[in-house]
């Protein structure tokens, strides 16, 4: 059985020998021009599955361990996605650019997000996502940090994850009314994980000290 090669950011597959590589696309945002490179690479070296993932990338499976430097080089500026305890990726809704309910716009903050914190080392695997509206069609309550757009602003969100052990994020504080006052507030709690001795999700840590003293450290 092989193992992952994270710093080609290749994850092994069920087959042992296999490894599906990961196509970082900020927010799920892509273009023509992007499409068709992949799809030119995944033509040119015979990948025999591409998916959309969950977490608004696309990855490409069955890719033999020496074909990995080929595919990293073809696919050239197009990133590949977090791999490993880092900050995997940050979700996006449409918000205010495209969707009729949206309440803030979601790309500028999120896409600031993803280009500050996209697989930086933490001391475990975070998950972020901004959400336009109340809906939160991007499920910021099983993520580690989630923002969700309201009527007067920012509601910021930590601690939930999905997984075996899921938890459901607590309201860290609402109604910050501007990007900059909510960028601010995820540079403190990213900062704050980032040195965190503990080395577990920090939904975990929440659960032990508690939302009211981790309000206190950060706010
Ligand atoms: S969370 Fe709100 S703004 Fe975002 S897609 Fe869903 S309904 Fe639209």
């Amino acid at each position: 059985m092989k193992q992952n090669i994270p710093e080609k950011g290749a994850i092994v597959q069920r087959d042992g020998e296999t490894f599906a590589v990961k196509v970082h696309m900020p927010g799920g945002y892509t273009s023509a021009e992007e499409l068709r490179r992949i799809a030119d690479v995944a033509e040119r070296h015979g990948i025999p599955e591409i998916k959309i993932t969950i977490a608004q990338r696309i990855a490409l499976f069955g890719i033999p361990e020496e074909k990995l430097d080929a595919i990293r080089a073809d696919l050239g500026e197009l990133e590949e996605g977090g791999v490993g305890l880092c900050v995997r990726y940050v979700k996006m809704c449409p918000g205010a650019s495209w969707c009729k309910r949206a309440q803030r716009i979601t790309k500028d903050i999120g896409m600031e997000m993803d280009r500050r914190y996209h697989r930086t080392r933490v001391p475990w695997k975070f998950k972020m996502s901004v959400s336009g509206c109340p809906n939160d069609c991007c499920e910021g309550f099983i993520r580690d940090l989630a923002l969700v757009g309201g009527p007067k602003g920012w509601k910021i969100l930590v601690g939930g994850n999905g997984g075996a052990r899921p938890r459901l994020a607590q309201t860290l504080v609402e109604d910050l009314s501007t990007d900059e006052e909510a960028l601010a507030v995820v540079e403190r709690i990213v900062s704050w994980f980032t040195a965190a001795e503990k080395k577990c999700r920090i939904g975990k840590i929440l659960e032990e000290m508690g939302i009211e003293a981790f309000r206190k450290e950060i706010l």
